[in-house]
């Protein structure tokens, strides 16, 4: 082979590291966690993800896979110095449909990235009794929390949406 013959391989190769690395560094950035994706919504084609036992449904950003467990993880395009109630109640719901919909794996914790800071939120016992109390709390007439905004596609993308009876959106069931 001649020299023009070795290169070419080589310049490829090195096309290719430079790719590899500049993606692996693009997922560190968003600190989303190592292993296999299982999932994602990312685009928004994922399929709705539903928990039939408690009612409640759910489109995580992304679902890795490493060993045992798998861990959801959201992005949220907005800065925040802590995680925010919503959004952590958001992932307890996806804790309790992974669980469902994943019965082998287990889940410790998922990642809740903003745009300045990722956050782990663990999926402990506590957390899932925060999530069933306010499941509770949707469904009773007289104690159902006030809605404290208008946006009916915050509404859409609720994990809540169908048992929430201040929902915005018609639910099609
Ligand atoms: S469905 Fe809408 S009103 Fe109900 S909890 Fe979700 S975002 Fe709030």
């Amino acid at each position: 082979m001649n020299l023009a013959g070795i290169a070419f391989p080589v310049a490829i190769a090195m096309v290719l590291a430079i790719i590899l690395a500049s993606l692996v560094r693009k997922r560190r950035s968003f600190s989303i966690p190592q292993g296999d994706e299982v999932y994602q919504d990312i685009q928004g084609k994922g399929k709705v993800l539903v928990s039939r036992s408690l009612g409640i449904s759910g489109k995580p950003d992304m679902v890795m896979h490493k060993g045992q467990h798998i861990i959801p993880y959201e992005y949220k395009s907005t800065d925040a110095e802590r995680p925010r109630d919503g959004h952590l109640y958001q992932m307890f719901a996806y804790f309790a449909i992974l669980e469902e919909n994943y019965p082998d794996a287990s889940i410790a914790y998922g990642v809740l990235k903003y745009k300045n800071a990722a956050f782990k939120v663990h999926n402990t016992r506590e957390n899932r009794l925060r999530l069933l109390a306010i499941i509770d709390e949707m469904r009773q007439i007289d104690s159902e929390p006030a809605r404290n905004h208008d946006n009916r596609g915050k509404c859409f993308r609720c994990s809540f949406k169908e048992i929430c009876r201040q929902s915005l959106i018609k639910q099609e069931r």
